[in-house]
């Protein structure tokens, strides 16, 4: 197996815990496997959601990803923790942590259930190439090659490289016959044009949003949750979740552009109908005033600056013009965005080995006999809340039940 992550552990984990006649071996380029379960949820590793459906993730055919997490479910995977030492308690959103909250935790676990099952951590062995050989395949690594009968690619995508996951993997899979979806980060920071944007002056602070995405001027996907200004741009769960978004569609050379709307997705007439009841019933309260009790002050002093509409004025006076303005404001906020903050900062990535080119029963490849793929470095993204994880284990699980049972075809 190449990839020590939390994809790579779970399929050693079970494959041997299915079968313990066939040697399993763990390569991983890092002297330390396992550096983004350590980094993850902030350190303390948010393993799953309490619901995760095929609607959470991006990327490949919905139909597959709800297979692979039907396989390996979210009871399961709690009691799988469980079982190894981990018990997880749920927080806002239905994110799942470690009752210690250490991240370090779920990695030590995962490590000594590895060694109990009997399989073989290599790590600082970093696979360049494989390639199909009579007796399966022969790796060649950094440490000399060896032979496998079976080989499972769990090198994840190209999100946070210094970890070791860069994307070498999906070299490995193009030489051994599978296409490759284009890669963009995912989960990613969104930068903003700083001369057209309100977020240095409102760097730390955080509201609730809807984002809508337009591509090819219409809404592809309307996202909700928290959204932070920072010096750069906007991050937060949901720019996090916008970016990918944002990417693709840049990839594929279409008009994207992305506005927030601070009162919880509700229309302009809403909006509107809103704002005149509160001018009638205070109609001596000042713009500023009443825009800070939908929003934190500082983010409406900042967007009456930028649109040049004087907050002292009482709801009773504002002009026509000025109110229609400030509305559509808070109803599509433009966020210019011009960049996100790339791989090195993505928690995820996009595209990948497309789903169809794996049998969803075993994650094994159509297109090449005996090898597996898992994890991220196939065609799926999980959007914030532990989506990611689970889809590791998921895999993971089909995977190893697969490997043990010489399921691969
Ligand atoms: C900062 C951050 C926070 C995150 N927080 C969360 C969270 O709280 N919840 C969540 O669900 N998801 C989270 N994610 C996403 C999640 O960590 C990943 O989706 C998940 O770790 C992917 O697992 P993987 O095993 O597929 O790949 P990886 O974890 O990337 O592991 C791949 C492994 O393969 C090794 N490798 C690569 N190429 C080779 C090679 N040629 N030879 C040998 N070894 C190789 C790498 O060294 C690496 O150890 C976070 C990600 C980041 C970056």
């Amino acid at each position: 197996m190449v990839g020590a992550g939390a994809a790579g552990l779970a399929t050693a984990i079970f494959a041997r815990r299915f079968n313990r006649s066939p040697s399993v071996v763990l390569l991983d380029g890092a002297r330390k496997p396992g550096a983004k379960i350590l980094v993850s949820g902030g350190s303390r590793c948010n393993v799953t959601n309490a619901t995760v459906t095929e609607r959470d993730f991006w990327g490949g055919r919905p139909s597959i990803v709800r297979r692979v997490l039907r396989s390996f479910t979210v009871d399961e995977t709690v009691a799988f923790f469980r079982e190894i030492g981990v018990r997880l308690h749920e927080e806002a959103g239905g994110k799942l942590f470690p009752d210690t909250n250490r991240a370090r935790d779920v990695l030590e676990a995962l490590l000594r259930e590895l060694g109990r099952v009997g399989a073989t951590l290599v790590p600082g062995r970093r696979v360049l190439g494989v390639e199909r050989s009579a007796g399966g395949f022969r790796l060649s690594t950094d440490g000399g090659d060896l032979q496998a009968a079976a080989v499972v690619l769990a090198t994840g995508g190209r999100s946070l490289p210094k970890t070791g996951s860069d994307g070498a993997g999906l070299t490995i899979a193009t030489r051994l016959g599978h296409t490759i979806v284009p890669a963009t980060p995912a989960l990613a920071p969104l930068v903003l044009a700083p001369e057209d944007s309100v977020h240095r002056e409102l760097s730390g602070v955080s509201h609730d949003v809807e984002l809508a995405v337009r591509v090819d001027g219409a809404i592809a996907v309307r996202l909700a949750g928290a959204l932070l200004w920072t010096h750069f741009g906007v991050s937060g769960p949901v720019s996090l979740n916008a970016s990918r978004h944002w990417l693709r569609a840049q990839l594929e050379g279409r008009p994207v552009s992305i506005t927030a709307n601070v009162r919880a997705g509700a229309p302009f007439e809403e909006v509107d109908a809103e704002w005149r009841q509160l001018a009638i019933a205070s109609p001596r309260a000042s713009i500023q005033t009443t825009l800070a009790t939908m929003v934190p002050a500082s983010v409406a002093a900042a967007f009456l600056r930028q649109l040049a509409i004087d907050g002292a004025v009482a709801l009773a006076h504002v002009p026509r013009d000025d109110r229609r303005r400030l509305l559509n404001a808070l109803v599509a906020w433009p966020l210019p965005v011009v960049a996100t903050r790339g791989y090195n900062y993505a928690e995820a990535t996009a595209g990948g080995v497309p789903l169809t080119e794996i049998d969803p029963a075993t994650m094994a490849s159509r297109c090449c006999p005996r090898l597996h793929c898992v994890g991220e470095m196939l065609d799926v993204d999980g959007r914030i809340g532990g989506f990611n994880f689970q889809w590791a284990w998921s895999s993971g699980f089909v995977a190893g039940r697969a490997v043990a049972s010489g399921a691969a075809r």
